[in-house]
């Protein structure tokens, strides 16, 4: 059977894979398992809204009673699902970081988190077989708007701030991606008492003015607008805002993994201890600068799901990804761009430091990423003859391979949908870790090539 579900619920390009037939049959497929009140938002892509109608009168004409709370955050939409007791899920019609001619469904169940495998398997099941549940005619669900999501999650992210003692305000650029992010951001940022200056805060759904990745080669403007106004601090969103990532006051791109550690930090350090969730692929920095206070990581398989679900099971403080997708498991379990903004902004608030001096503070190690092409038939053998040479070096299987070589890693990855594998080295500089991931690239291909 098909998948139609990835690691980020159902993904396609508008009008080819994402046609409205598709998006009728599997709504109708979800308002089969689902009962009750779904809400349902978007981010702000072009077909957003279109596909938002066709969700909702699908919901609606299931028997499901919908309330629509238009362009907001992933976040927001979670955490309004998660504080209402009267609904029972909600639908989210994003594409996250992809480009514009992207749009996907997402799923959520009650408490606000992403529906599980197994519930996907449901909804994909009751699709394939079109055992679809018709009400009767006078059974249709009622369609209702409230404007409540963005106040209540300004609000939320407000309440959870780790500091109350604040001792200079700060200047702060927020690239809100075109997108929902623009919408809770810079409120966020007001209401604590700083100075947001928005670029890209426009609503547009071609994203004309950067890829929605939140990656350092998409924000050069936003670093120019920090040196140029003098910032203390500036922000990038994705697509739907349930990533964060940073520019210190010096212009310089904070990579993921570093804000992560950050963070991670000040939680454990408050804490007195405590455990943080990672993938397998973060870079050790994190679990290197929490040690000293106490702090332990634990790490998982590649996704935001799989940290989630062991952040819940651990009683984790803190978890994420070096994506800038950072999870607060006392605001809400699922990736939070508003709340890592403003606990990012309450560290600096209560103190002298700058960010800069926060990330200049910390060791650097270097870190590269690489892919490498295999047909899927080979990827298995490709893995076992690579575990067959290991003999007695310390290795890993959370998710591929993950080696050790004294203060350096290298970790082995096929990836679930395309034809590659992909490799993540880290050590002392970048050129060793550049060595150790060409070292593995020629294996492959020679494993490849037999
Ligand atoms: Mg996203």
């Amino acid at each position: 059977m098909t998948k139609l579900f990835g690691t980020n619920g159902i993904r396609d390009i508008v009008n080819e894979g994402l046609t409205p037939n598709f998006i009728a049959d599997i709504v109708s497929g979800i308002a089969t398992i689902f009962k009750g009140t779904i809400v349902v938002g978007t981010d702000a892509r072009l077909s957003s809204t279109a596909i938002k109608n066709i969700v909702m009168g699908t919901l609606a004409m299931n028997g499901i009673d919908v309330i629509d709370l238009g362009y907001a955050p992933t976040p927001a939409i979670q955490l309004y699902v998660k504080n209402h007791s009267e609904i029972n899920g909600g639908i989210i019609i994003t594409a996250s970081h992809n480009p514009p001619e992207f749009n996907g469904i997402k799923c959520l169940s009650s408490d606000g988190s992403e529906i599980d495998k197994n519930l996907e398997d449901k909804i994909e099941e009751v699709y394939f077989n079109k055992q679809y549940l018709r009400r009767a005619w006078n059974d249709i669900g009622n369609i209702s708007k409230t404007e409540a999501a963005l106040p209540e999650y300004i609000d939320n992210v407000i309440v959870h701030l780790p500091y109350r003692k604040k001792i200079k305000t700060l200047k702060v650029v927020i690239d809100g991606a075109n997108s929902v992010g623009s919408l809770t951001s810079p409120f966020i940022v007001e209401k604590m008492g700083h100075i947001p200056i928005t670029i890209n805060g426009n609503l547009q759904g071609t994203f004309p003015s950067r890829h929605p990745e939140p990656v350092k080669e998409n924000l050069q403007f936003l670093i120019d607008s920090v040196k140029a106004l003098n910032a203390d601090v500036g922000i990038a969103h994705d697509g739907d805002a349930d990533r964060c990532v940073f520019i210190d006051n010096k212009g310089n791109f904070i990579p993921g993994e570093y804000s992560l550690a950050i963070i991670a930090k000040d939680i454990v350090s408050r804490n007195g201890k405590g455990l943080v969730v990672t993938p397998i692929s973060t870079s050790s920095i994190v679990e290197k600068t929490i040690k000293e206070y106490n702090g332990v990581v634990k790490y998982t398989k590649v996704g935001a799901p799989p940290v989630i679900s062991a952040m819940k099971e651990s009683n984790a403080v803190f978890g994420g990804e070096e994506n800038g997708g950072l999870i607060f498991p006392f605001h809400l379990y699922a990736r939070d761009g508003g709340m890592s903004l403003a606990y990012m902004l309450s560290i600096l608030e209560s103190s002298e430091i700058s960010l800069n001096d926060l990330f200049s503070s910390m060791p650097k190690l270097g870190f590269v990423k690489k892919k490498v092409y295999c047909p899927g038939d080979k990827k298995m053998e490709v893995m076992k003859n690579i575990e067959s040479t290991l003999e007695d070096a310390q290795y890993e299987k959370i998710d591929g391979i993950k080696i050790h070589h004294g203060n350096s890693w290298v970790l082995i990855r096929p990836s679930g949908t395309e034809s590659i594998i992909r490799i993540y080295a880290e050590a002392e500089t970048e050129e060793k870790a550049q060595n150790i991931a060409e070292g593995y690239i020629n294996k492959i291909n020679e494993i490849i090539k037999m």
